[in-house]
């Protein structure tokens, strides 16, 4: 510990998804110094998908990397450093605050923006992993779009695989909902609402055998666990929906978090139980999860440190 090298900073934030850029770039234009970490997946969750056509400003759509890039380039531009680094460890009971990145070099900032984002779950399978983003996604929000009119299937059965199950059943002409037990845990209203839409079909007791396609998604084998039964149908479309998880684990000792991990923020703010410490994007949204409500968040959370800092005679 005594070789760690030790920096003073402003503001820090916490991740590179649209939250923590837009944060980036609002804490720079308000002249807070703002240094940021990108984490392990620069840029975050749009970096894994395609095309991106809902994030107003750009009437062609964008890939999203390369949104992403342009998040980062304005970011810098205003004059935000930009750094690779993990972090790692925080002590946030004590102010200015500490956070370990990569485990070896200390920061003490004097607020901290949390934009750690969250990560989809997937199933595990070596054709999910190689069609992402080739007809297989995480979101049908997103992606939902460029099935217009086509089967698609879509796994889980909490309230997330409902509600995308509906969204999907107004744009796809079948969508195929795979429900590993005999029962959903999805809200009774959802269920009933999923159970009462002609074109969703619901597959009991079933499971993803494999994802089949090259190059692109043209089709699903489903097992039954029940019977052993394997079926392929035909879809374009391949939706995961079991779930996220929030990055958050560092900071559980400290900030309050609902059961499944999700930062707590004071409604209307992006404050978390800490002063000084705020909060954006998916890690304390489970709700929304759209670039455009995490770059909203991100706004949000440097206003309110460049506000904190100020009443505090720190900016
Ligand atoms: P949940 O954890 O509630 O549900 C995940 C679902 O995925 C479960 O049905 C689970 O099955 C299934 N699953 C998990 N792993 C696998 C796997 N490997 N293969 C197949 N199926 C799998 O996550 P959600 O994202 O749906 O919801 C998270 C929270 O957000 C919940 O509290 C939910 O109520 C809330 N939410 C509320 C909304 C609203 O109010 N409008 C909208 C969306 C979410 P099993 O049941 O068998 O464990």
């Amino acid at each position: 510990m005594d070789q760690t090298a030790i920096e003073k900073v402003h503001c820090l934030i916490i991740g590179s998804g649209p939250a923590g850029y837009t944060a980036a770039i609002y804490a720079a234009r308000a002249n807070l110094k703002p240094v940021l970490y990108q984490g392990i997946q620069p840029g975050g969750q749009l970096t894994i998908t395609t095309e991106v056509e809902n994030y107003p400003g750009y009437p062609d759509g964008i890939q999203g990397p390369e949104m992403m890039v342009h998040f980062e380039k304005q970011a810098t531009r205003m004059g935000a450093s930009i750094r690779y680094g993990l972090a790692t460890k925080v002590d946030l009971s004590v102010h200015p605050f500490r956070v370990w990145i990569d485990e070896e070099k200390l920061i003490e900032a004097d607020a901290v923006i949390i934009a750690t984002g969250a990560s989809a779950k997937w199933l595990g399978l070596e054709s999910e992993q190689r069609l992402n983003g080739y007809g297989v996604s995480a979101c049908a929000v997103c992606d939902g779009f460029f099935f217009r009119g086509k089967e698609v299937a879509i796994v889980g059965a909490g309230d997330t695989a409902a509600e995308e199950a509906l969204y999907l059943s107004k744009l796809c002409s079948t969508v195929h909902m795979l429900i590993r037990r005999d029962k959903m845990r999805a809200s009774a209203i959802m269920q009933e609402r999923v159970q009462q839409t002609p074109n969703i079909k619901v597959y009991w007791n079933s499971e993803t055998d494999e994802i089949l396609g090259e190059g692109k998604v043209d089709g699903l084998r489903i097992l039954n666990n029940k019977t052993g039964e394997k079926k392929v149908v035909p879809v374009s479309g391949f939706f995961v929906a079991i779930g996220h998880e929030p990055n958050s684990a560092i900071f559980k000792e400290w900030i309050d978090m609902d059961e499944s991990g999700y930062i707590k923020t004071i409604p209307g703010s992006s404050r978390t139980n800490i002063e000084g410490v705020f909060a954006a994007g998916d890690v304390q949204d489970k709700l929304y999860r759209q670039a455009v409500t995490a770059a909203g968040s991100g706004c949000m959370a440097a206003l309110d440190a460049e506000r904190w800092l100020s009443a505090k005679g720190l900016a």
